[in-house]
Protein backbone atom coordinates (compact mmCIF):
# COMPACT_ATOMS: atom_id res chain seq x y z
CA UNK A 1 0.00 0.00 0.00
CA UNK A 2 1.41 3.53 -0.85
CA UNK A 3 2.13 5.68 1.83
CA UNK A 4 0.18 9.20 2.17
CA UNK A 5 2.41 12.24 2.14
CA UNK A 6 1.99 15.69 2.60
CA UNK A 7 4.45 18.59 2.28
CA UNK A 8 5.48 20.03 5.44
CA UNK A 9 4.80 24.02 5.69
CA UNK A 10 8.12 24.58 7.50
CA UNK A 11 11.09 22.50 5.77
CA UNK A 12 8.69 21.88 2.74
CA UNK A 13 9.61 18.30 2.59
CA UNK A 14 7.24 15.34 1.96
CA UNK A 15 6.49 13.53 5.20
CA UNK A 16 4.57 10.68 5.32
CA UNK A 17 1.27 11.69 6.49
CA UNK A 18 0.27 10.09 9.99
CA UNK A 19 -2.07 11.94 12.09
CA UNK A 20 -1.92 12.52 15.76
CA UNK A 21 -3.57 13.53 18.49
CA UNK A 22 -2.90 15.61 21.92
CA UNK A 23 -4.76 16.82 24.59
CA UNK A 24 -4.47 20.08 25.13
CA UNK A 25 -6.33 21.93 28.72
CA UNK A 26 -10.00 21.77 29.27
CA UNK A 27 -10.78 19.07 27.10
CA UNK A 28 -9.26 20.59 23.70
CA UNK A 29 -7.91 18.07 21.51
CA UNK A 30 -5.60 18.83 19.12
CA UNK A 31 -4.97 17.03 15.85
CA UNK A 32 -1.95 16.68 13.99
CA UNK A 33 0.32 15.89 11.46
CA UNK A 34 4.03 15.55 13.04
CA UNK A 35 6.91 16.53 10.40
CA UNK A 36 9.36 13.53 9.92
CA UNK A 37 12.11 15.65 9.08
CA UNK A 38 11.76 18.71 11.55
CA UNK A 39 9.13 17.18 13.68
CA UNK A 40 6.89 20.67 12.86
CA UNK A 41 3.88 20.00 13.78
CA UNK A 42 0.69 20.68 10.97
CA UNK A 43 -2.55 21.58 12.75
CA UNK A 44 -5.67 19.13 10.69
CA UNK A 45 -8.44 20.24 13.62
CA UNK A 46 -8.92 21.16 16.94
CA UNK A 47 -11.67 19.62 18.96
CA UNK A 48 -13.84 20.13 21.75
CA UNK A 49 -16.25 17.61 23.48
CA UNK A 50 -19.15 18.35 21.31
CA UNK A 51 -17.70 18.60 18.48
CA UNK A 52 -15.89 14.51 19.00
CA UNK A 53 -19.98 13.56 19.70
CA UNK A 54 -20.90 15.46 16.34
CA UNK A 55 -18.08 13.43 14.39
CA UNK A 56 -19.09 10.42 16.23
CA UNK A 57 -22.84 10.86 15.18
CA UNK A 58 -21.86 11.91 12.24
CA UNK A 59 -19.91 8.25 11.49
CA UNK A 60 -23.09 6.55 12.57
CA UNK A 61 -25.60 8.06 10.84
CA UNK A 62 -27.03 6.14 7.21
CA UNK A 63 -29.21 9.34 5.76
CA UNK A 64 -27.25 10.72 3.84
CA UNK A 65 -29.18 14.15 4.29
CA UNK A 66 -28.82 14.57 8.13
CA UNK A 67 -25.05 13.68 7.49
CA UNK A 68 -24.61 17.04 5.23
CA UNK A 69 -26.55 19.12 7.31
CA UNK A 70 -24.24 17.98 10.56
CA UNK A 71 -21.00 17.94 8.35
CA UNK A 72 -21.35 21.83 7.72
CA UNK A 73 -22.46 22.09 11.62
CA UNK A 74 -18.86 20.31 12.38
CA UNK A 75 -17.01 22.53 9.98
CA UNK A 76 -18.29 25.28 11.26
CA UNK A 77 -17.54 24.37 14.84
CA UNK A 78 -13.81 23.49 13.95
CA UNK A 79 -13.32 26.60 12.37
CA UNK A 80 -14.95 28.34 15.82
CA UNK A 81 -12.29 26.05 17.47
CA UNK A 82 -9.64 27.30 15.33
CA UNK A 83 -10.14 30.80 15.56
CA UNK A 84 -10.05 30.20 19.29
CA UNK A 85 -7.06 27.64 19.78
CA UNK A 86 -4.99 28.76 17.02
CA UNK A 87 -3.56 32.07 18.75
CA UNK A 88 -4.22 30.87 22.27
CA UNK A 89 -1.00 30.80 24.75
CA UNK A 90 -2.10 27.33 26.14
CA UNK A 91 -0.06 25.97 22.56
ZN1 LIG B 1 9.24 19.57 8.12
Amino acid sequence: MAQKLFKCDKCFKLTPLIQKTENLSKGIQRNFFECKNCKAKTTVYFSDKRLRRMIKKQQTLNVQERKAVLQSEIEQRMNELKTIYETSPIL
